[in-house]
Parts: structure tokens; C-alpha cells; sequence
């Protein structure tokens, strides 16, 4: 495993994580989600993402008692919560957003959930149009004071939202931002290398990035149709399907054209698409997403391909991606 500096902070995370987003809970019950956290730990992963929202909470308690059962040294692993969208189907007005009341209840909820002391990150899982910038960054400068957060974060917030928090801060002498966790894969580069361009020196932003294989797409797995035992084959990910699929079909043909050239380095296109996102020295960490023993195990192999990602290498994906 490599470990890199989260942006200009001291901490030390895996620079590929795990996360529990739609599978925790749902794909993924107890026994697996065990393995699947011991396999991730025993090759050096450190870092375990995790959101308020992920199964309305169940996917929180879920690796909380997971990490317990497995008896993690607390001082040896990061994990992570995110606050905004709320932890029930149906929230209450004071049950979601960003302002003070919410972050706090989130916040102590997620520990609880966790079975941890303190959050190593805890990002604002969206912007809040309905609170004040100053309100949330002094909720969270607080949390980090009661040593309850240890960093801070925010999730696919606009740029200029990022630099308000940074200069609210900087004005009333609290704690900023760290770090920003963005969508960041072979299709979809956007936000990450043009709109953040100008955070990672000027903040030192250090990014936990999602989706590197675009919830499966570039493993070429939805090149012939979804499989039903995929994570677009569950009912319950419809919106997600839509979402993803619905484009006519240039994401598919862009994965399409990138298969020859894993052929031609003799590796995965899912190998070639991760070490791709860790090539970018703004990524902190690559947060994985596998739902079985398998695919993480292969997926942790993406940091060996790296050296086959030469300039030539790279310039013929970018021909295709961008
Ligand atoms: P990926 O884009 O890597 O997608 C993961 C899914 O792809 C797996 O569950 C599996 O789906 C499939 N897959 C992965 N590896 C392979 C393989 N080798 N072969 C075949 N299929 C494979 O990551 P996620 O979308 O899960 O995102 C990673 C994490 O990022 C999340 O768990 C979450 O912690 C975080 N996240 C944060 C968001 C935010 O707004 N901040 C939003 C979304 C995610 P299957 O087996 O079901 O087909």
C-alpha cells in the first residue's frame, strides 16, 4: 500500500480506501461486509468512508460493529461520516441540511452508529443553500474543538463555496476546510482538474475521491446489458441506472474505446481505470467501492500498474476521455 498526505495535513491515509455506499447493508450483509473490511485492513487500507445517508444509517452501524467485532486498533484506522441529506427516508426540517442543530445531532448520531470516540473526517455531504457559509463552518470548527472531528470536509461543493469557507474562516479564526470528497473517474474529470484547479495549492484541499469506476461501468461489465446480480441490476438503484445509463450511450462507448488499451498493458480495464485516478497527485485516496471479496482484490492490485502508465499511455486516454 502507498499512503499520501490528506491535502497539506499530517494524516497519513491508504491511497485506496473502502466505502459503504449503496452496498453496505443491502448487497453486502454482515459476514461479507466483515470479510470485506478485514480483507481491505490486512492490505493496508486505512481509511473507511462512510455517510449519515448510506442506507438511511444501517450502513454506519453495519461497519461500526463490523470494526468493533473485528477489534481494529482505533489509533491505526481513519473513518469517516458525512452530514446533509438526513439518516431517515423522510426527514424533518431539523433532521437534514447543514445548519448548526443538524451537524451537531449528525454528528453524535454517527459516532454512536460508528461505535467510535471521534469521526477522523466528516465532510458536508452537499452545499446548503438554506445556511449561511459562517454557520456551518463555526458548527464544525466547534466539533473539532470538542474533539469529536479530527478534519473537516466537504463533498462536491462549487469552488466558490469552498474559497467562502476558507475566507470565513480566515476571518473568525476557525478551523477550514481539509479536504473535498468529488466524483473523479475516467468519465467524469471535470470538477476535479478545471473547477478545484486552484484550491489544491492555494488550500492545500486534499480530495477522497468516488465512483473511480463510475459505480462499475468501467470494469466494461454494462457493455452487453446489466447484469442482474450488478449494482445497476438492483431494483432499488433504478435512479441510479437512469442516471448513469441514460446518455445514449456515449459512457458506454467511451468505456468501449478505452478497452483496448488495458488489453494492450494485459490488465483489467478496471485495474488500468483506478491506477488512471491515482496518477493524479490531488488524489489523496481512491475510495473503493466493491461489493465482493474479488473485485476488491483486484481492485487493490491498481496501484502495481502504475509504471504502465507512461505519457504515451496517457495521452491516448485523454484523447478518448476528454
Ligand atoms: P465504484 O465506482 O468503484 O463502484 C463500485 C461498484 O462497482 C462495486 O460495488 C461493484 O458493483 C462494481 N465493481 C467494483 N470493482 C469491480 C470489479 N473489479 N469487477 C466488477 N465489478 C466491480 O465506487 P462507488 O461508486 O461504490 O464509490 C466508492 C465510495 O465512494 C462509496 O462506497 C462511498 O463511500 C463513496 N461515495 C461518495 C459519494 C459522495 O457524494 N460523497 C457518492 C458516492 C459514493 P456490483 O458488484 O454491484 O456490480
Amino acid at each position: 500500500m502507498q499512503y499520501r498526505r490528506l491535502g497539506s495535513t499530517g494524516l497519513k491515509i491508504s491511497a485506496l480506501s473502502y466505502g459503504a455506499w449503496v452496498t453496505f447493508g443491502r448487497q453486502v450483509g454482515r459476514s461479507a461486509a466483515r470479510d470485506l473490511i478485514a480483507l481491505a485492513y490486512d492490505n493496508g487500507v486505512n481509511f473507511f468512508d462512510n455517510a449519515e445517508t448510506y442506507n438511511a444509517g444501517e450502513a454506519e452501524k453495519l461497519m461500526g460493529d463490523v470494526i468493533a467485532d473485528l477489534r481494529l486498533p482505533r489509533d491505526a484506522y481513519c473513518v469517516s461520516s458525512k452530514v446533509y441529506f438526513g439518516a431517515s427516508k423522510d426527514p424533518k426540517p431539523t433532521q437534514r441540511g447543514l445548519s448548526r442543530k443538524h451537524v451537531f445531532d449528525a454528528c453524535h448520531q454517527a459516532l454512536d452508529r460508528l461505535r467510535v470516540d471521534y469521526l477522523d473526517m466528516y465532510f458536508c455531504h452537499r452545499a446548503d443553500p438554506d445556511t449561511p457559509v459562517l454557520e456551518t463552518v463555526w458548527a464544525m470548527d466547534t466539533l473539532v474543538r470538542q474533539g469529536k472531528v479530527l478534519y473537516w470536509g466537504t463533498s462536491e461543493w462549487p469552488a466558490e463555496r469552498i474559497e467562502e469557507a476558507h475566507r470565513v474562516a480566515r476571518e473568525n479564526h476557525l478551523v477550514p476546510p481539509s479536504m473535498e470528497q468529488p466524483e473523479y473517474n475516467l468519465l467524469h474529470r471535470e470538477r476535479v482538474e478545471k473547477e478545484y484547479a486552484s484550491l489544491y495549492e492555494k488550500h492545500g484541499m486534499g480530495t477522497t475521491i468516488w465512483s473511480p469506476l463510475a459505480s462499475g461501468l468501467l470494469t466494461g461489465k454494462y457493455n452487453d446489458g446489466i447484469p442482474d446480480d450488478s449494482r445497476l441490476g438492483q431494483p432499488d438503484n433504478a435512479w441510479l441506472r437512469k442516471g448513469l445509463l441514460e446518455n445514449d450511450g456515449a459512457r458506454l462507448k467511451t468505456v468501449r474505446a478505452l478497452a483496448p488499451i488495458a488489453e494492450e498493458l494485459g490488465i483489467p480495464l478496471a485495474r488500468l481505470s483506478l491506477a488512471w485516478c491515482l496518477k493524479n497527485p490531488h488524489v489523496s485516496t481512491v475510495i473503493l467501492g466493491a461489493s465482493r471479496k474479488e473485485q476488491l482484490s483486484e481492485n487493490l492490485l491498481a496501484l502495481d500498474a502504475l509504471p504502465l502508465l507512461t505519457d504515451d499511455v496517457m495521452s491516448r486516454i485523454a484523447k478518448i476521455t476528454m
